[in-house]
């Protein structure tokens, strides 16, 4: 069996994403739930919404994917214990015969969020064998 951190590696390897960060509009009469990438919170900003732009410093912990609000541009995510079991759920029945980028992506954050969970690690070992040669 190999270890959680060397899956992961190789998943993320294969997923190959750059993602941007999230950000989010704050100050007054900004709404802080939605995530943009850095170009739409400018645009956003631009129409009033808020007045100044925060994040972008680290990966959000999210109960789900994370995507921006405004163009669905995947983004960087970090997965809670909540989330990892949800998007767990999502993908456990999943063939991954030929495996998708953001699946791997996906599946490296479900395991990431608890090395030690066996059945993350059946599902991150089940994947990783879709990767391609
Ligand atoms: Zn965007």
């Amino acid at each position: 069996m190999m270890d959680a951190f060397k899956l992961i590696l190789r998943l993320d390897r294969y997923a190959n994403l750059e993602l941007e960060r999230s950000y989010w509009l704050s100050g007054d009469n900004a709404d802080e739930g939605p995530s943009y990438c850095l170009e739409c919170a400018k645009k956003e900003l631009a129409k009033g919404l808020g007045e100044y732009i925060s994040g972008g410093e680290y990966a959000q912990e999210c109960d789900t994917y994370e995507q921006c609000y405004m163009c669905a541009k995947m983004l960087d995510y970090h997965l809670t214990d909540h989330g990892a079991e949800r998007e767990y759920d999502w993908l456990k029945y999943k063939r991954f015969k030929r495996l998708g980028r953001d699946n791997a992506y996906m599946v490296a954050r479900i395991l990431d969020s608890d090395h030690h969970n066996k059945k993350y690690m059946r599902l991150a070992e089940r994947a990783a064998k879709g990767i391609k040669r």
